[in-house]
């Protein structure tokens, strides 16, 4: 799933090579996709896309005042197409692509646009045409911005104080922190040598500044170095960026253990041990339950 980073740098793409560019036509594919009914799709035809902004894991295209705006959720991509003037129509239900976007066509007739394309059989990219970007519920209920300057060690504290959830859920919920989902949650603790499953509220001061500092260190360098790579290959480096997250079994880089998965939630989390827990693996909850 596309978090913070990613989106955060699909986002600069876009603004370098679709912003000042008329939109020609905004094709539907997958109908479930579209969140919203006014204003109608067809009234992008002809506009000009005057910025691009990242709300959380949302991405934000202001149309001159109308916003399209897009969640990508599990399965989804974005993919720039440098000219989409010989692509055939897409009928209905037929393989991932969900929607797509042509621009007008620039002065070697090229028309250049994207796609935003789903895979698997859960489908859950959201695309909503709103005037105000408050109007997309996601978006109205979000925490603060990680990579915001005013998000301080004194805001964390404000968040975690008092709450009894885990750790590693209360980084993922999107109504506390903004754009950290399964895969950049699991690379701060290990960045922050905390155990997934510690309590929020029992942190302390000194605590919380470390996962602070985690937090904006990790989402900054995983922004960094997914800037100026082409939509195309930003899955490829979140991959090879992250030192914990899907590479259960291998070895972790800072210490030589061997890295763990416990389940968690709706999935699974990965974690070094003697990085996080203090040598000692996690009990899985859900299969120990099972067992009873
Ligand atoms: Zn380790």
């Amino acid at each position: 799933m596309p978090e913070l980073p990613e989106v955060e740098s699909l986002a600069e793409f876009l603004r370098e090579h679709a912003v000042g560019r008329t939109v020609a036509s905004v094709d539907v594919v997958a109908f479930q996709a579209l969140k919203t009914v006014a204003p109608p799709v067809s009234s992008l035809g002809g506009v000009t896309v005057t910025g691009v902004r990242r709300h959380g894991k949302f991405l934000d295209l202001d149309c001159d005042g109308v916003h399209f705006i897009t969640h990508l959720a599990r399965g989804g991509w974005l993919r720039w197409r440098a000219d989409l003037s010989g692509a055939k129509p897409v009928r209905p239900g037929k393989g991932p692509l969900a929607v797509r976007v042509r621009l007008a066509a620039d002065e070697d007739g090229r028309e250049p646009g994207f796609e935003l394309t789903e895979a698997g059989t859960q489908k859950r990219l959201a695309v909503y045409i709103v005037k105000n970007p408050d109007e997309v519920p996601g978006i109205a209920g979000l925490g603060p911005d990680p990579l915001a300057p005013d998000f301080t060690p004194e805001s964390l504290k404000r968040l975690v104080g008092g709450s009894r959830t885990q750790i590693k859920g209360l980084l993922r919920d999107q109504k506390v922190i903004a754009g950290i989902g399964n895969a950049y949650s699991d690379e701060v603790l290990h960045a922050a040598r905390m155990s997934p499953f510690k309590i929020a509220s029992s942190l302390t001061g000194e605590q919380i500044a470390d996962l602070h500092e985690a937090i904006v260190i990790t989402l900054r360098d995983a922004v960094d170095r997914s800037r100026g790579l082409a939509a195309k290959d930003l899955k490829t480096e979140k991959k090879s960026g992250l030192r914990v997250h899907g590479r259960t079994g291998q070895t972790c880089d800072v210490c030589g253990d061997t890295i763990r998965e416990v389940s968690f939630a709706d999935s699974s989390l990965q974690y070094c041990p003697t990085c996080q827990t203090g040598g000692k693996p996690l009990a899985d909850r859900r299969l120990s339950r099972l067992l009873k």
